[in-house]
């Protein structure tokens, strides 16, 4: 066989968040694009130090746990302490870096962002490469109009896949503001990280 004729052998997905906590629309999301883009696996990368939020209420290793205790019954779906243990921001390129290396060549990466996040992307740290690097799946989120990613520029135009999923319009913030306010979560998110929440206490006081 020709070598640029070799078929990729594995489709990985990354699914990259703050996950303050995780909740149903990661989810969600995370699932219809394994099942739609036919992924291997969805590893969920919690970020370490988000370069652009300034303020994280959840402590990194508690984030982590939440995203553990939330995909544990999905045979698909792996959590990764890339970000978590690497110095410095979290950058995506770097972690698709270290993907690559770790799965390797015969790997195609699928990047899993909501739709506010890939607007966002020309932003991010070393855009121009990263995109060159794996294709975007840019799943649908209430609040955001997915067709101004037509605005990006056509290279990175031609990476993004749109992903129609279930509007679920929550948010980690909410979540948080509604536990600070004493207002339910039941059902935003599954039941063991909210369990996880109150028994940890988390996001009663302090930053939001
Ligand atoms: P916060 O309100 O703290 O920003 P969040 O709910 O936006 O939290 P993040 O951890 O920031 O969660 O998001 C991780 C990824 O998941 C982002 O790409 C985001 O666009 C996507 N995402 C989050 N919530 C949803 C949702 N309800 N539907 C679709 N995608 C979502
Ligand atoms: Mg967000």
């Amino acid at each position: 066989m020709i070598k640029g004729d070799q078929k990729k052998l594995r489709r990985i997905g990354i699914m990259g968040g703050t996950f303050d906590p995780i909740h149903y629309g990661h989810l969600v999301a995370a699932e219809i694009a394994r099942s739609k883009f036919m992924l291997d696996m969805v590893v969920f990368v919690p970020s370490g130090h988000p370069p652009h939020k300034q303020n994280v209420p959840g402590h990194a290793e508690q984030r982590l746990m939440m995203a553990l205790l939330a995909t544990v019954t999905n045979p698909y779906f792996q959590i990764s302490r890339s970000e978590i243990d690497r110095l410095g921001p979290s950058y995506t390129y770097d972690t698709l870096i270290e993907f690559s290396e770790l799965y390797g060549q015969q790997s195609e990466l699928y990047f899993i962002t909501g739709t506010d996040a890939v607007l966002e992307m020309l932003t991010w740290r070393n855009a121009e490469m990263l995109i060159d690097m794996c294709r975007i799946i840019a799943a649908t989120r209430p609040g955001y109009d997915l067709t101004d990613i037509s605005r990006l520029p056509s290279n990175f135009c031609e990476k993004i896949e749109m992903l129609q999923v279930p509007a679920l319009s929550i948010s980690s913030s909410d979540i948080r503001c509604r536990i600070r306010e004493g207002k339910p979560i039941k059902y935003l998110l599954p039941e063991a990280v909210e369990t996880y929440i109150y028994k940890q206490r988390l996001y009663i006081k302090g930053r939001l």
